[in-house]
Parts: C-alpha cells; structure tokens; sequence
C-alpha cells in the first residue's frame, strides 16, 4: 500500500490526489482521501485506481480544507472489498479520526479476538481497523499519547498516517519495514510512502521518518518523538528489489542505482557468455542495465510492454494473473532470432511468469536462454506488508535451483547471492545496520505471537 498526507496547504485534497498518483505503483486495488476543513472530516473512497476513484471534479468540492491524508491500497490482510478502503474514518467520543496504513499487523487477529470478546464491534476485516479501536480505548489524554498506547499492543509493520480535525501524525513502526518520507511544500508538511510523491508535487524531501518515530503536526508546526522502546530496524529489501519505484529515494540510496548494483553483482556472481541482455519489463530493467554494464554484453529492450495493463502479480485472482503475461509482453523476433539471450528478472515468486516469457522469448527464435535473478530465491512468506503468497506456493521453498531451471525450461538460471545483495544495498540509513530479509532468509525480525497455516497471512 501507499499513504500520503498534507497538513496546512491550500490545496490539500488536489495534493493527496497527485501524491496518490505518483504512489499508485503501492496498490491498485481500492483508494481514498481524507480532508479536514478544521472542524469535520470528509471522505472520498471507491475501487479501483486513482484516475478512475477521482474522476469528477465535483468529488474535490466535497474535499475542502487544509489537511488531508490518502490511501492506495493492495490487500495483505482481508479482501479486496469496498468495506476496507482506505483511510478508515469513524468518529468517537474524542472527534473524528481517520487513518492511513502500509504495513500489516502479525497479531492483528489476537488482538481482535480480544477486543470483539471485550465488546467491540468491528466494520470491516482489515487489521487496521484493530488500531482504531485501541486508539478508541486509550486511557491517555494527549493525542500523541492515545496513539503510542494503541501501538504499544500492536507488532508487525506499520507506516501510518492519522489526521483528525485539527492534527496530523505520521508513525513507522519501531522496525522500519515500511518507508515513509516527510517533506515540506510552500510551509506545508507533507508525508509520503515514498519521495516520487514529493516529487510530482514539487515538495521538497526533508528526511525519511524514522523507524520508532512519531511526528505530530499542528498548528504550532512540527514535534518529533520516539515513543517505542528502542527496536533493531529492520527496513524491507524487497522495498529496494521490486516493490518501490526506482526513482524514489529509499532507506538513503535512490532505489534505481541499488537496483543497477544488485545487476553488477549479478553478472560478478553468474557470468555467462551470450549476446543479449533482455530484462523482464518493467522491473527487471535497472538489473538487466547493471548486468550489461558489468559483463559488457549489449542491453536490448527485446520484450516490449504494453502499458496499458496493470502490474499482474498484484491483481489478486490467479485467472488474471495467468492471463496477464500475454498480454503484457511480446518479444522483438528481429533482435531475438539466433542469439544467446540473458534474461533479467527482480524476482521469481510462483515461476509461472518465467516460464511463459521463456516459452515466448523461444518461440521467437532464442538459441540459448539464461535467466538471472537480481534477488536470492524466494522461499518464505511476507508477513510484513508483501503480498507473497503462501509457502507452497513458493517455487523456491520446495525446489531446488536446478529444478526451477527446468520447471521453466532456461538452459541456466542463477540467483544473486544474499551476500551479494546485502553487499549490493549496502546498509540502510537509520538506528539498525541490516534490512529485513525474512522472505530470503526465513530470519523474521519480528515472530508471531502463534504462527498460524500459512493461507491464514498474505
Ligand atoms: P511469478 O510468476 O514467479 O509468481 O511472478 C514473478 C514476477 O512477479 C516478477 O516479474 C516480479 O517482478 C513480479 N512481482 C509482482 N509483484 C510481486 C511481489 O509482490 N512479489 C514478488 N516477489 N514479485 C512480484
Ligand atoms: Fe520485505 Fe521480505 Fe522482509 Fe517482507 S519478508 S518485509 S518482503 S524483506
Ligand atoms: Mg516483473
């Protein structure tokens, strides 16, 4: 998912609304904003993405006011159902608050149980909602304070944005998995999942929030604090892989060089002669640049994309998905015909991608195929905010490299190291020195309270 907010501009909706279309990369499910005009707060949500949810000027009228906070949302925990957009908005006994959330909560369901036990009566099936409710029981006064006493019981991943009639608080969670960047616009503050927002906006980037920080916005401006006792941040690689946009500035580094260097080492770490470099569009493309620079084969753009189709792995049915190859990509016979090709991928999660755009690249006259893989194999589940499936699913957590290999018919595949990647990131900015890699490494930073079947998380 991806969250925006603005606090004291002007144009606050028509701001979240770009901020949205810059983060729409996050989430293409549903999304929403949330204005204040001081006194009251208005939503706006539907299905779909942004251009279509914010079609009709009309819905800006119904936005007034100087705050705002927005959502772009793909499901991790509950379903793709119009209950669960976001920002979540309710009123209660203190005024109205809405929130914004990227992350997921891994004792969500415990917490719920207990809270359902106690009375509360819950909307939707999002473990966001979980916060509110904490936050509707805090025993605090201060706003600040009621929010720190909700997420003191919350574990898990968490970049949120709070807006109520008067403030506006943006939180990471005390590990970090999740960015979210804080910037400032004509006096205006502004926070964004990632710093292409800011960019669209014309914002200036302050600095990244940082893991176990609190920043609160008001009237008297800006107040920092870190509320959480002190964690090991543990911000997400897959952030800097596949997930964020190359052109944000993520975790300290620019996503686009990290990307190029996890190529370089990828040609370091499995050279093989050949006569093209061929990324997997869109995502493959910054490791395949990297990969060719290194090995010095020529990059070709020999799978072109059709843009006008979303990211397939994010729509949520298999039929879509499976359907989705096809008609996303198509090879350029010319460039393909007869030559040894090195094909470059981000990741490979289920393997049906590979093998389609193998069987394609084939069929248009490839003489040998080597796919590289700019990640370490894919063997573990997310519980932090990637929608990875299930560890079944996982090719890689039942199969070895050679068999992957011949599941999707390459002549050789080779997979960056996880040294090699951690080399190539570097290390994050921030309180911790190291990335969380759980879905590589099977090391999870934060454990769950009851490790539950496997479908139960997304
Ligand atoms: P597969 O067919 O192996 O399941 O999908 C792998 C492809 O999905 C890669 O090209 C990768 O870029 C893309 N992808 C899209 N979303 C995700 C995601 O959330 N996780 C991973 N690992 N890959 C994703
Ligand atoms: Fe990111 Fe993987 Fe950790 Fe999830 S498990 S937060 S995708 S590195
Ligand atoms: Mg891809």
């Amino acid at each position: 998912c991806g969250v925006f907010g603005i606090y004291g501009h002007p144009e606050a909706a028509n701001l979240s609304y770009l901020g949205l279309y810059a983060l729409q990369h996050r989430g293409q499910e549903s999304c929403g904003i949330v204005a204040s005009d001081g006194t009251k707060l208005r939503a706006h949500k539907g299905m779909g993405l942004v251009a279509d949810v914010f079609k009709h000027d009309s819905v800006f009228a119904n936005l007034p006011g100087s705050s705002a906070i927005g959502h772009v949302r793909y499901s991790t925990a509950g379903g793709n159902d119009f209950k669960n957009c976001q920002p979540i908005m309710v009123d209660y006994a203190r005024g109205s608050i809405a929130v914004a959330h990227n992350g997921n909560l891994v004792n969500a369901q415990e917490l719920r149980n207990e809270l359902e036990h106690q009375g509360s009566i819950f909307s939707t099936i999002a473990d966001t909602e979980v916060i509110i409710h904490l936050l509707a029981r805090a025993q605090c006064d201060a706003l600040p304070d009621r929010i720190t006493e909700a997420l003191t019981r919350v574990k898990g991943a968490y970049s949120l944005v709070f807006l109520t009639e008067t403030r506006m608080v943006a939180v990471r969670d005390p590990n970090g998995f999740r960015p979210l960047a804080l910037g400032k616009l004509d006096g205006a503050y502004v926070v964004a999942s990632e710093t292409c927002a800011f960019d669209l906006i014309e914002a200036e980037f302050i600095r990244e929030i940082e893991p176990g920080e609190m920043i609160l916005v008001d009237k008297h401006g800006l107040k920092s604090f870190f509320p959480f006792p002190k964690s090991v941040a543990a911000p997400c690689i897959f952030e800097h892989i596949y997930f964020a946009r190359p052109d944000s500035i993520l975790f300290g580094k620019q996503v686009y060089g990290v990307r190029k260097e996890f190529g370089r080492q990828l040609a370091r770490e499995h050279a093989v002669e050949a006569d093209l470099v061929l990324p997997i569009p869109d995502s493959g493309v910054p490791a395949a640049i990297g990969y060719a620079e290194e090995s010095g084969i020529p990059f070709q753009l020999g799978l072109i994309r059709n843009h006008y189709v979303g990211r397939t792995f994010i729509e949520p049915q298999q039929s879509i998905r499976h359907f989705g190859v096809k008609i996303k990509l198509n090879p350029v016979r010319d460039l393909i015909e007869g030559k040894r090709v090195v094909v470059i991928d981000d990741s490979i999660v289920r393997g049906t991608t590979a093998r389609k755009i193998i069987k394609m690249i084939r069929n248009a006259g490839a003489k040998e195929i080597h796919v590289r893989i700019s990640s370490p194999p894919t063997s573990f589940p997310c519980y932090y905010g990637i929608d990875t499936p299930t560890r079944k699913e996982l090719i890689s957590s039942s199969h070895t490299i050679e068999e992957i290999n011949r599941y999707i018919t390459s002549d050789s595949l080779g997979y960056l190291s996880r040294e090699g990647m951690r080399a190539a990131a570097g290390a994050p900015e921030g309180s911790g020195k190291s990335f969380c890699d759980a879905c590589f490494s099977g090391y999870y930073p934060v454990k769950f309270p009851r490790l539950k079947s496997d479908s139960q998380l997304g």
